[in-house]
């Protein structure tokens, strides 16, 4: 474990935040502990980007508190800061800096002096080496990402939170990315992670919690949150049409142009949910069985909560 403090990682405890009548926190707590890997999840507007703020010190709750490992963000913003590595959703440089000099800045803002050996650790880590001396503004969007990684983690924080970091970023960069994030939880670092890619949440996140509205509306393992959803999809893409028989027409859950998906509780429920469609006039161009999945446990909870 990289931290000597016991406890939790992340404490947050009954965080409201209001912006004049608007509430984007409205009592949310949650304890992530050491070692984790956290999904904070939740539509656009549900809180999410506020409470990592809140985390940051960029802004101040209106009532409630937060502490990483054991340090307050507000009475001892320092520390708290010391212990948090933080890679935000917008991409903010100044242009006339080379990624070098930039991380070099960032160390010195956590008075590290001598930090070039671990600077050229993290170049490597993030394929970045060869870009050590090129100015920010001749960087693609993805390379800029990973500077924002880098930056992040100058002064090796404990607890590491990404906030949308694989927003526009293509496919091989976001797996060198998350194998990087990996390797970083493995040697015992705390990640917290907030991403629209459900897929990527189920895949690489323990437990997760769902916002909605500044409320946590599930907390929980991801394993457990899954294991609530029963119900299963068969998706079919229809290349000619007919009308929908009706006991077809209540497993419909979504239709996006000729692909419909409908819902069903086991395996013996498909050869006639096939067959009604067929009898009913479409010709199937294509067929696809899905498990339940985060996205499907995404829109059933928001839908209860
Ligand atoms: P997204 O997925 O779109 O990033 P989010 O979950 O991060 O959404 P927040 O950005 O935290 O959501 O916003 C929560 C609510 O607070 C929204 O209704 C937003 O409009 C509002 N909000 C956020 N920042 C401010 C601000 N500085 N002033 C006023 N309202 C704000």
């Amino acid at each position: 474990m990289l931290s000597e403090v016991s406890g939790p990682a992340i404490r947050v405890e009954g965080a409201v935040k209001r912006y004049g009548d608007l509430t984007a926190l409205a009592g949310v707590g949650l304890e992530i502990h050491q070692g984790e890997f956290f999904g904070l999840l939740g539509p656009n507007g549900a809180g999410k980007t506020t409470l990592i703020s809140s985390l940051a010190g960029l802004n101040r709750l209106t009532q409630g508190r937060i502490s990483v490992l054991g340090s307050d963000v507000v009475d001892d913003y320092r520390e708290a800061r010391r212990k948090l590595g933080i890679v935000p959703q917008e991409l903010v440089f100044d242009p006339f800096f080379t990624v070098r000099e930039m991380l070099r800045i960032q160390s010195g803002y956590f008075g590290l002096r001598r930090n070039d050996d671990w600077i050229d650790e993290l170049l490597a880590s993030l394929d970045l080496t060869t870009k050590a001396d090129a100015n920010m503004r001749a960087l693609s969007g993805g390379m800029k990402r990973r500077v924002l990684v880098a930056q992040a983690l100058v002064h090796r924080p404990p607890v590491i939170v990404l906030d949308e970091p694989t927003a526009g970023v293509d496919v091989e960069l976001r797996q060198g990315l998350w194998h990087f994030i990996r390797k970083l939880n493995a040697d015992g670092h705390t990640i917290v992670l907030t991403t629209h890619y459900l897929e990527e949440a189920e895949t690489l996140c323990n437990r997760i919690a769902m916002l909605k509205a500044g409320r946590i509306i599930a907390l929980d393992t991801t394993a457990n949150i899954l294991a609530r959803v029963s119900t299963r999809t068969l998706r079919v893409q229809v290349s000619a049409g007919g009308t929908l028989p009706q006991e077809l027409a209540t497993r419909l859950m979504r239709q996006d142009g000729n692909l419909m998906t409908f819902g069903f509780d086991n395996y013996e429920q498909i050869e006639p949910m096939l067959r009604s469609l067929r009898e009913a006039g479409y010709v199937l161009a294509d067929i696809e069985v899905a498990k339940p999945d985060l996205e499907q446990a995404f829109v059933d909870m928001l839908r209860r909560g």
